[in-house]
């Protein structure tokens, strides 16, 4: 502590100014992770509730750190969003998991690929064009791709607009963490989406709170409405799964089911026959 003139004890100071230092060292070492392809997708599965197979597969990024051993997301996100390298960083995300979607298809399995997408991404017109592109440059059809976003993007106009233009690509729009930010029905009302997603603390409390399951059916009503359909993450029981599926929940997706993981991991049972 340092005290200054007046008697005003300061703390902190000098481990702030590490702390600036530290950062400024974990932003170059996340720019080299990018170029030194340090950044891997691992793949969860969606489950169509119906079938019992996956549907989809979310693409969630980690660091393979050469010191630090892999990284989650929460470790990272916030930096690259914070140095912009947010920008960059999404698009070898979206790159990475289209390439990966045209492979499956390649072999005979059709397997749609979620990316999320920070409202730093959608902050000009480069990124409808972006994502054209690499449609028209993979083959991947438009529908196989969904874009997920957290109502953060309502607070944001520009990104709003933008998110829009892809929709209109035909790539399939998904609200993350559904119930946890600011949801406000108006913006429910104005712009079209496909898919809600429930976050995982309502799933969570799935048997046991008469409240909490009543607010679970009303979000898959409000969807139904909607025009969207429901994903119900982080399930973990089988309970869990049944009572989504009685209440026409229409996907699935939680450590039941499968962890995040290299998609040569997953469960042969949830992969849907190959069309010959
Ligand atoms: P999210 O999009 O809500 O992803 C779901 C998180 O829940 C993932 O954490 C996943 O591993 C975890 N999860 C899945 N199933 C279960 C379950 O049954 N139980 C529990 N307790 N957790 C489960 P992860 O991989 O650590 O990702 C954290 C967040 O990082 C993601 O939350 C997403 O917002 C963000 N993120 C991940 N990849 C990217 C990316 O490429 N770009 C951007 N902008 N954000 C990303
Ligand atoms: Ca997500
Ligand atoms: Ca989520
Ligand atoms: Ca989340």
């Amino acid at each position: 502590a340092k005290r200054e003139g007046g008697g005003r004890v300061r703390l902190f100071e000098p481990a702030m100014g590490e702390e600036v230092l530290v950062k400024q060292k974990d932003k170059v070492d996340l720019r080299d992770a990018l170029t030194r392809r340090q950044l891997v997708l691992h793949y969860q599965p969606i489950i169509d509730a119906a079938s019992g197979r996956a549907s989809h597969a979310e693409a969630l990024v980690r660091w393979a750190h050469p010191t630090r051993g892999l990284l989650g997301p929460d470790k990272f996100i916030g930096l690259a969003e914070e140095t912009g390298l947010i920008v960059p960083l999404g698009v070898h995300v979206l790159r990475t998991a289209c390439l990966r979607a045209v492979r499956w298809r390649r072999d005979g399995r059709r397997l749609g690929v979620a990316v999320n997408v920070s409202p730093g991404q959608l902050s000009g017109e480069v990124f409808p064009r972006e994502v054209a592109e690499l449609l028209s440059a993979t083959g991947l059809a438009p529908a196989d791709l969904t874009v997920e976003v957290t109502e953060a993007v309502w607070a944001d106009e520009t990104a709003m607009r933008v998110l829009m233009a892809v929709r209109e690509l035909g790539v399939r729009i998904a609200l993350d963490d559904f119930g946890t930010g600011y949801s406000s029905l108006s913006y429910l009302r104005r712009y079209p989406f496909d898919l809600v997603k429930i976050d995982k603390s309502f799933t969570a409390g799935l048997g046991g709170d008469p409240r909490n399951e009543g607010v679970v059916r009303c979000i898959i009503g409000l969807a139904a409405v909607l025009g969207a359909r429901t994903v119900a993450e982080g399930v973990e029981t089988e309970a869990q799964a049944d009572w989504l599926r009685r209440e026409g929940c229409d996907y699935l997706q939680g450590y039941l089911f499968g962890r995040p993981d290299l998609l040569e991991n997953w469960r042969p049972e949830l992969l849907a026959d190959p069309v010959p």
